[in-house]
């Protein structure tokens, strides 16, 4: 397992421009100190966030072969390189290749990839099947195609992590998508289910993980504009983004800049779930409950509020939810 003592301290080879511009002026001196300062910051806490979140579920053991799935996209291009970093410094040893499924989207620019990747000398595949065809060819004009286009994708990524024998497939995902998924399950699925930080996949045969489980959007967007990344636009299959995706997210940007904290706190009672307090008699044995009269804290407190909602404005405990939030 990785030593999250060691995140903070990771030798990130900070690029470039920031710390090489010469000065103009004592104000613009400043300026630069101001932003290589923010970005150290930055830097430090998406390492911590991630090699946190790997120690916390188990994400990477010794002798590993992660496969990184690679879009060309702000977030996996992050997960590529804050694992590549903290492969050089984890006490333990493990494998990474990148991999690319180039779909066949028209103007997919097929060279930016590899070139990146060849750039940083990255051990990468790139498998290239038509899946656009398929999509185009089955789902009927006006239809949603991403549907089959992920279900299309996801064999052929499983297929390649057999292939090349790797043990954890990661995926991009990160704070924020976890939280719309949970949203979006709960307003137009009916059911609590979120998006796991590590599962077995639905094929039984590989391990999933979401090492950037912990980071907050924001703080990769500022990421791969600090580390320029050459970003491949997601908008070239012609389809829409998920318009309910698009407005939960809106949503609870709302929220968020209404009440602040309320996204983190979401999160974090994601991983604080109190079975005897929900509906799920699968999880709970409700039907066979008896008093046994010993007090119990989690009991049922009948017209009283929990303190936590009758506070609205306060944060959970620090306790609670220290290791999600940013430090400033
Ligand atoms: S947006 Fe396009 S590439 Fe992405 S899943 Fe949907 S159809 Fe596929």
């Amino acid at each position: 397992m990785l030593n999250t003592q060691d995140a903070p301290s990771l030798n990130l080879d900070l690029p470039s421009q920031l710390e090489a511009a010469a000065p103009a002026s004592d104000e613009s001196a400043a300026q630069d100190k101001k932003v290589s300062r923010e970005i150290n910051k930055l830097s430090k806490r998406l390492h911590r966030q991630v090699g946190q979140a790997i120690v916390d579920y188990n994400m990477i053991e010794n002798g590993d072969k992660v496969m990184v799935c690679l879009s060309g996209g702000k977030d996996s291009y992050s997960l590529l390189d804050i694992l590549l970093n903290m492969q050089k410094r984890a006490p333990i040893q493990f494998d990474i290749v990148a991999v690319n499924l180039d779909q066949k989207q028209p103007g997919f620019p097929e060279h930016v990839l590899p070139e990146y990747l060849k750039s940083r000398g990255i051990p990468f595949h790139i498998e290239e099947q038509d899946t656009y065809s398929i999509v185009k060819r089955l789902v009927p004009e006006g239809k949603t195609t991403c549907s089959l286009c992920s279900r299309l994708r996801r064999g052929n990524l499983y297929r390649v992590a057999s292939e090349l024998g790797a043990t954890k497939i990661a995926l991009g995902h990160h704070r924020d998508d976890i939280i719309v998924t949970l949203l979006l399950n709960m307003f137009f699925g009916a059911r609590m289910k979120g998006m796991p930080p590590k599962l077995v996949s639905d094929s039984g045969e590989h391990v999933v993980i979401r090492p950037l489980a912990y980071v907050a959007e924001p703080d990769l967007v500022r990421w791969a504009a600090h580390r320029e990344f050459p970003i491949i636009p997601c908008n070239l299959c012609g389809s829409q983004e998920n318009l309910q995706r698009v407005q939960v997210k809106a949503m609870i940007n709302e929220w968020e800049k209404k009440y602040p904290g309320r996204i983190e706190n979401m999160f974090t009672a994601m991983g604080n779930i109190v079975p005897s307090h929900m509906m799920d008699r699968d999880l709970f044995p409700f039907q066979t409950i008896k008093a046994d009269g010993k007090p119990d804290a989690n009991g049922d407190i009948a017209f009283d509020e929990d303190e936590a909602c009758s506070t609205p404005q306060a944060s959970a405990s620090p306790s609670v939810i220290s290791i999600h939030r940013q430090e400033t």
